[in-house]
C-alpha cells in the first residue's frame, strides 16, 4: 500500500510549476503546491481509508440515489470530469465531508434529518463547492508552505500501519476546519449547483435551520459534527436569503419532498447494535457474539473496523481489530517480526478458554518515544482478534494490570437480550387527517421522544400537519443497555 508521508516531498517538487493557478469555481488565484492529480490521488487514498475505518450504510438503492443526485450536482459544476463519488457513511452523527478530488460523504444521521431531496442536494452542493474550490489542496499547499505538517497528536506504534495513516491522513483531511471564507465560497457555490440542477434554492435555508436546531451532541462518534466544522447556520441562513432575493426570491424548482421520505423509509435509525454497543465500559458485539471490558472512565469508540479506549490522561491506549492471519501463533509472530517490537515474555495460555497468544513487548514509536505494551491474539469463531493496550514505557507499571484485566476480559457473548439487540428505524406514514405532531405522536407511536420528532420533522409539537403528508416515525430498536 502506498503511503501518503511520500506526498511533501512530491509537492515540493512541483513547487516551481504550480504557483497561485485560477481556479475556475472561484474566479480567485490560490495558493497551489499540489496539482490536479495528487489531490485526486489523496482523495481516493483517503476514501478508501475513510471507508474501511468508518464504514458505509449498507443500503444500495438508497446509495444509489444520492449518488445519482451528487452526480447530477457535479455535472453542473466547474469540475464536471473530477471521480466524483457519494457515499453513506453509517454513523449517527449529523454530518457530511468531502475528500480531496471528488469523494464526497454524508452520514446516515444527516440524512434521517433531511426532509427533502432538494435539502439533501443543497449539502451535497456544498460539498461539491469545497472541492471544486480546492479548498483542503490549499490548505495543505498553505501548511506544507509553512512547513507545518497536518494531522492530530496522537502516540503510535510504527506498526499500526493502517490505523495510523488513517489518523494521519484521512482523518488529518477530515479534521481540517475550513474558515469561514471557505465556508461562504462553499454556500455560494453550492446555491449556484443547486439552482442550475433545477432544485428550489430555498431548500438551502431549511439546511440551515435544521442545523441550527441539531445540537452538537446529536452523535456519540467522534467524527466532527457538521455544526462544529460550519459554524453560524443563522449568518448562513441570512446570506442564503440575501443570494436569494439577488435571483429573485423564491425562485421555484424541484422539491423532491415526497420521493426523498420514500427513499429514507425503512432507513436505520440512531446506534445500530448489531454492529456492537456499549453497555457502560463493556463493549458488547451481536453479530461477532463477543464481550470485552474496557477501563471504567476511559474514552472509548466503536469504529467499522476497530474499537478504540484512551485513558482519561491520554497517556494510553487500548485497539481492538481482527487479525488478517489465521491463528493466533501467525497473528503473534506477524506482530513481533516488526522492526521497533521487542518481545519481552509470550504465554500460551488460553482466554476465557479460547485459544490464545499474548506478548508483553516494549517498542520504539517512529519519533523515538519509548513504549510498552502488551498484545493479546484470541481465536474465536472464524476469526483472530488482536487487543493492543499500550503506553510510556515509564508509565507501564500503572497501566499493566489495568491491560490484563481488560484485555484478558474477551469473551463469548452468551446474553441473550445483548444477542438480540436491533436498532430502530424509520418509518413514514401518511397521515390520513389534519393533525398536529402532537397527536401524530399519540396516532403513531415512536420509540423516541416527542421533541426527537420535532427534530427530524422540523416542525413544533403543536404544528399543525395536513391530512396526507408524510411524516417521520421511528420504530423498533431495543438496545438493553442495563
Ligand atoms: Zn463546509
Amino acid at each position: 500500500m502506498r503511503r501518503f508521508r511520500a506526498l511533501p516531498a512530491l509537492a515540493l517538487a512541483t513547487l516551481t510549476l504550480t504557483a497561485c493557478p485560477v481556479n475556475p469555481a472561484t474566479g480567485e488565484r490560490q495558493l497551489m503546491l499540489i496539482s490536479e492529480a495528487q489531490e485526486i490521488r489523496m482523495g481516493q487514498e483517503g476514501a478508501q481509508q475513510v471507508e474501511a475505518l468508518l464504514g458505509l450504510y449498507d443500503d444500495p438503492e438508497l446509495e444509489e440515489y444520492v449518488n445519482q443526485i451528487g452526480l447530477e450536482l457535479a455535472a453542473t459544476s466547474e469540475k464536471p470530469n473530477l471521480p466524483w463519488s457519494f457515499k453513506i457513511i453509517d454513523d449517527v452523527i449529523v454530518n457530511a465531508f468531502a475528500l480531496p478530488g471528488g469523494p464526497i460523504y454524508v452520514t446516515r444521521g444527516i440524512l434521517a434529518h433531511f426532509n427533502s431531496e432538494a435539502e439533501l442536494a443543497g449539502v451535497l452542493g456544498h460539498e461539491i463547492g469545497h472541492v471544486t474550490a480546492r479548498h483542503s489542496a490549499e490548505q495543505i499547499s498553505r501548511a506544507q508552505a509553512a512547513q507545518l505538517g497536518i494531522g492530530v497528536g496522537y502516540i503510535f506504534l510504527p506498526e499500526i500501519a493502517a490505523y495510523g495513516d488513517v489518523i494521519n491522513v484521512s482523518l488529518g483531511l477530515l479534521f481540517l476546519k475550513f474558515g469561514r471564507d471557505d465556508e461562504r465560497q462553499s454556500d455560494d457555490l453550492g446555491f449556484r449547483y443547486l439552482r442550475r440542477s433545477g432544485y428550489d434554492p430555498t431548500e438551502m435555508v431549511d439546511v440551515f435551520d435544521m442545523l441550527g436546531r441539531v445540537s452538537s451532541a446529536a452523535g456519540g462518534s467522534g467524527l466532527p459534527a457538521w455544526l462544529s466544522t460550519h459554524p453560524d447556520p443563522g449568518e448562513r441562513r441570512e446570506r442564503m436569503q440575501q443570494r436569494l432575493a439577488e435571483v429573485g426570491g423564491a425562485a421555484g424548482g424541484e422539491v423532491g419532498r415526497s420521493r426523498y421520505l420514500q427513499m429514507i423509509d425503512g432507513m436505520i435509525y440512531g446506534e445500530n447494535p448489531r454492529n456492537g454497543f456499549f453497555r457502560g465500559s463493556t463493549f458488547l458485539h451481536p453479530d461477532l457474539e463477543f464481550r470485552i471490558d474496557f477501563p471504567a472512565e476511559w474514552t472509548t469508540q466503536n469504529m467499522a473496523r476497530q474499537v478504540v479506549a484512551v485513558s482519561p490522561n491520554e497517556d494510553a491506549l487500548i485497539q481492538l481489530t481482527l487479525a488478517a492471519e489465521a491463528s493466533a501463533a501467525e497473528a503473534a509472530d506477524t506482530f513481533l517480526a516488526q522492526s521497533g517490537i521487542q518481545l519481552q515474555r509470550i504465554s500460551r495460555a488460553p482466554v476465557n478458554g479460547l485459544p490464545a497468544r499474548a506478548a508483553y513487548f516494549a517498542a520504539t514509536a517512529s519519533d523515538g518515544t519509548a513504549l510498552r505494551g502488551l498484545a493479546v491474539f484470541i481465536e474465536y469463531g472464524e476469526l483472530v482478534y488482536k487487543i493492543l493496550g499500550y503506553t510510556l514505557a515509564d508509565r507501564w507499571r500503572t497501566y499493566a494490570g489495568t491491560f490484563q484485566g481488560s484485555l484478558g476480559s474477551f469473551d463469548r457473548l452468551t446474553d441473550s437480550a445483548a444477542l438480540s439487540a436491533q436498532p430502530a428505524r424509520l418509518a413514514i406514514v401518511r397521515t390520513d387527517r389534519t393533525m398536529t405532531l402532537a397527536q401524530f405522536a399519540e396516532r403513531y407511536p415512536s420509540t423516541v421522544e416527542i421533541e426527537e420528532l420535532e427534530l427530524i420533522n422540523g416542525v413544533e409539537a403543536d404544528d399543525t400537519i395536513d391530512a396526507g403528508t408524510l411524516v417521520k416515525r421511528v420504530v423498533g430498536g431495543t438496545i438493553p443497555k442495563e
